[in-house]
């Protein structure tokens, strides 16, 4: 059987592993992508209730995987943030923080979309040839060696390539047959993903609600299913709660996130399903091996609290993209040992910083000690009085800190 040449080959057609893909197809690169389960009964013919935070630092890289700019649904702005202290049925602290992305002269701090919009998207570009081969559902055998890397997708396709890429989220099998350890921390909480319709318009502005059991978003999406005003809620709590949770009714369920959110929305109604998530925090020791990087949630896993985790995958392919497309322009070695180093030490420190953050975030705020309620209280009022921290914060949210 003859052996086929392509520049990568990716393993998972995730949502990270599907944009660096097209990412750079777009560049002229030529990618195999294998992906162990079909793409299609991936997208949804409704609105599931699932959608995903974009920072304004991520958009220019689905644009240039010319992703952004074929979404079906319109991405929501998130134009506004307010983070307030509180607990479920009682008013919030009085102090409470507001950023506005006009204090910043940019544009919006990020934009929601539909999970389904993404996966859509994806899916026909990854159906559609221009430098990608897919193959899924399929299985691939992959050997590395000093020159390169074979691949043999099920059908005994054999494809040889320069780098191969483990996009295959957290339980890697290709990170485990590299021998990178990786260092986990269950968090004992769960997230709970679902979606709103509610009777007041959402203004553009997203809310995160510190409560005792763990932090509560309401993110602003477009209208769907009919509805004008919906909202993404993400929220955790402790993994007992949220199996409770889990078993309620629908009316039951919507109850108990109405009382999270407060009533400045008016009436709210579940729409979709509710979505349940074990919560860790995973961090891979290495990125890279021979011939082999890893992005996404095969590299790190981090707590939702601040909806950076797919942003962070993002970055991962924005910055090993361009690595792989000036090496390929400069007729170089794409699976090189240091372009990969290059690679680990562009995205790790940013990586465990946002893994930190988003640690102390939630360690500092599930909590109802009242003394470190005092002190994130002080610390709330603090920032609100600072412009240069409160700058910070918001350019941090943005993904371009
Ligand atoms: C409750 C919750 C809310 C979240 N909200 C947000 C948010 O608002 N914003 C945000 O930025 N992030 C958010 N995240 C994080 C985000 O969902 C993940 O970071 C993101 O999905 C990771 O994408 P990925 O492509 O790396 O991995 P995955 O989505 O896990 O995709 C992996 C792919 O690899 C395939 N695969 C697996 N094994 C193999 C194999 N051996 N060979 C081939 N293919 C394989 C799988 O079929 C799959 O298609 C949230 C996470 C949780 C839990």
């Amino acid at each position: 059987m003859t052996e086929r040449s392509v520049d990568v080959c990716i393993l998972g057609a995730g949502p990270v592993g599907g944009s660096l893909a097209c990412r750079l197809a777009e560049g002229g690169a030529s990618v195999l992508v294998v992906d162990r389960s079909a793409l299609s009964p991936m997208e949804h013919p409704d609105f599931d209730g699932r959608a995903y935070a974009i920072a304004a630092g991520s958009q220019p890289f689905l644009q240039a995987a010319g992703l952004w700019q074929a979404l079906p649904f319109q991405p929501c702005a998130i134009e506004q943030i307010r983070i307030s202290d509180g607990k479920p049925g009682r008013p919030a602290s009085p102090l409470f923080l507001h950023f506005d992305h006009r204090e910043l002269r940019q544009g919006p701090f990020g934009w929601m979309i539909e999970a389904r919009s993404l996966r859509i998207a994806l899916n026909r570009r990854l159906n559609a040839g221009r430098g990608i081969t897919l193959a899924a559902p399929a299985d691939a055998k992959i050997e590395r060696d000093e020159a390169g890397v074979t691949v043999t997708v099920g059908s005994g396709d054999k494809y040889r390539a320069k780098l191969v890429v483990a996009a295959e989220g957290r339980e890697s099998p290709s990170r485990r047959a590299a021998g990178i350890p990786t260092i986990r921390y269950p968090y004992r909480q769960s997230g709970i993903v679902c979606a709103i319709a509610h009777e007041e318009p959402h203004r553009n502005t997203a809310l995160e609600h510190f409560l005792p059991g763990g932090p509560f978003a309401q993110l602003p999406l477009g209208p769907a299913n009919g509805a004008p005003h919906v909202s993404a809620i993400v929220f955790t709590e402790a993994s007992a709660v949220a199996a409770a949770l889990s078993r309620l009714d629908a009316p039951a369920f919507t109850h108990e996130v109405a009382r999270r959110l407060g009533d400045h929305l008016g009436p709210i109604r579940l729409l979709g399903r509710r979505w349940h998530y074990p919560l860790s925090a995973l961090l891979a020791t290495r990125y890279t091996d021979r011939r082999l990087a890893l992005v996404g949630d095969a590299a790190h896993g981090i707590h939702p609290i601040a909806g950076q985790g797919f942003n962070l995958g993002l970055r991962d392919a924005g910055v090993l993209g361009d690595l792989v497309l000036a090496a390929l322009t400069a007729g170089e070695d794409a699976g090189d040992a240091t372009l990969l180093a290059r690679y680990q030490r562009r995205r790790r420190p940013d990586n465990l910083a946002m893994l930190a953050a988003t640690d102390t975030l939630d360690r500092l705020f599930s909590t109802d000690n009242p003394l470190v309620r005092a002190a994130r209280d002080l610390g709330i009022a603090a920032v609100h009085r600072m412009p240069p921290a409160k700058r910070f914060f918001m350019r941090r949210a943005m993904g371009i800190g």
